[in-house]
């Protein structure tokens, strides 16, 4: 007998025929005579509905308050697949994140999960029920009801998974497995049956958002086996999501992933002195903005000009930070840009290629995409080009090392 936690995700569980459906899917395990517990998400919609009312009534909603508006979407579909599994004959019982005893910090919007009890999970499991748990959510120690940033189902289920050491963790989502870049951008995306922790990573952190970034860590820390299926068709195999296999080569290039959020900000002639990064960085660090990429130019003139990234959502805010800073700093300007996007290289076995990242610039040049900004690691390139170029780029880049279907 095996434990098996599976996890649906929004559009899986979208309409009530489709968690009849996800019910049948289940009842099939357990019949089977596996032990299974269910983490599902809102139906799709569901949470940017809520999120929706929430900025309707304030534009900064109180970041404890949201998670309790938000989290109701996952457990409307507890309670729903509960019922349906039990109009099957399958006995089943739900539980929201806190009633699991999911601890979590207090970090409202992106908490993280520190502990599990899995007591009564365990002792349902034993009396021959499915466990349903709504995905998403945990609780503080001052009983605070929390979340864990968006698509945090992910991390539930690998999270339960660890906690139970559950002999998979089954990801049932739109797609059949991981593909070489998301299908819906580029449609001779080919699925592969195995990526490596490591580029599922940074594929993940890179904008594929097939998996929750936090999910994959978390996964590769507690040694989790973890799949992605599709929740709409029967029989695949899905993607495993593996060690690095020795005596295997790997292939240069796994994948492309892209990042639709991002946003660029310049700030230009600022004097070329000891600490001017931190000084400029600082203050956005100090509001809680994430940096990403950062490109410092060569001074001429004893001035330099210094671009970063962020996320689009906190453009605004982090421009207005910036134009202060310039103020104080006596630069010359501030520039930036909200419609540009990231598109990254991903792949171990490019440590033992060389010429990776010159291909990569000869072919988006013969398309002539202009690349904003380059950042590149052992096992990844990305580039920052405007927006409109997104589609081109990816395909052309698919299409020159070779990942488009035969
Ligand atoms: P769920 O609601 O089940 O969590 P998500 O929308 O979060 O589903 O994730 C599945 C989506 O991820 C797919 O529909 C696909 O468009 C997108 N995606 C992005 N990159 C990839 C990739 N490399 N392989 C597969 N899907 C990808
Ligand atoms: N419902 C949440 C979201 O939309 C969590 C999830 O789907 O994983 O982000
Ligand atoms: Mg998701």
């Amino acid at each position: 007998m095996a434990l098996i936690v599976q996890k649906y995700g929004g559009t899986s569980v979208g309409t009530v025929e489709r968690i009849q459906n996800v019910a049948n899917r289940v009842k099939k395990s357990r019949d089977a005579g596996d032990q299974v517990v269910v983490v599902v998400s809102a139906m799709s919609g569901e949470t940017n509905r809520l999120i929706g009312l929430a900025n309707d009534i304030s534009s900064a909603p109180n970041p404890r308050e949201m998670d309790v508006l938000v989290t109701t979407g996952e457990q409307v579909t507890i309670a729903l697949l509960s019922m349906a599994l039990q109009e099957i004959g399958c006995d089943a019982r739900s539980y929201t994140g806190g009633q699991v005893h999911i601890l979590t910090d207090n970090a409202h919007g992106k908490a993280r999960i520190t502990d599990i009890d899995d007591a009564r999970v365990r002792a349902d499991l034993d009396a021959g029920r499915v466990v349903v748990v709504a995905g998403f959510q945990g609780v503080d120690e001052d009983r605070n009801i929390t979340t864990l940033g968006r698509g945090g189902s992910d991390t539930t289920a690998v999270a339960m998974a660890a906690a139970l050491k559950a002999d998979e963790c089954q990801i049932f989502t739109d797609v059949d497995g991981v593909y070489t870049t998301d299908p819906r951008v580029e449609p001779k995306a080919r699925k592969l049956d195995r990526i490596t922790f490591e580029e599922m990573l940074e594929m993940a952190s890179l904008g594929s958002k097939v998996l929750q970034i936090r999910s994959v860590e978390f996964a590769g820390k507690y040694n989790v086996p973890l799949r992605v299926l599709s929740s709409f068709e029967d029989g695949g195999e899905g993607t495993l999501i593996t060690f690095e296999e020795d005596g295997v080569e790997a292939a240069k290039i796994s994948g492309i992933a892209f990042n639709r959020d991002e946003a660029k900000l310049t700030i230009r002639g600022v004097p070329d002195q000891p600490g001017v990064a931190y000084k400029i960085l600082g203050p956005i660090g100090a509001a809680n903005i994430e940096v990403d990429m950062i490109v410092q130019n060569i001074s001429n003139d004893d001035t330099t000009d210094f671009t970063f990234t962020v996320n689009r959502g906190e453009y605004k805010k982090a421009h207005k930070i910036l134009t202060e800073t310039a103020n104080t700093l006596g630069a010359r300007e501030v520039v930036g840009d909200d419609a540009i996007v990231k598109v990254s290289l991903v792949g171990v076995g490019m440590r033992s290629h060389a010429g990776i990242a010159s291909q990569m610039f000869e072919c988006l040049s013969k398309e002539n995409i202009n690349i904003q900004m380059i950042s590149t690691s052992e096992i990844k390139i990305s580039v920052v080009i405007d927006e409109k170029y997104l589609e081109l780029g990816v395909r052309a880049l698919h299409k020159a090392f070779g990942l488009d279907e035969a």
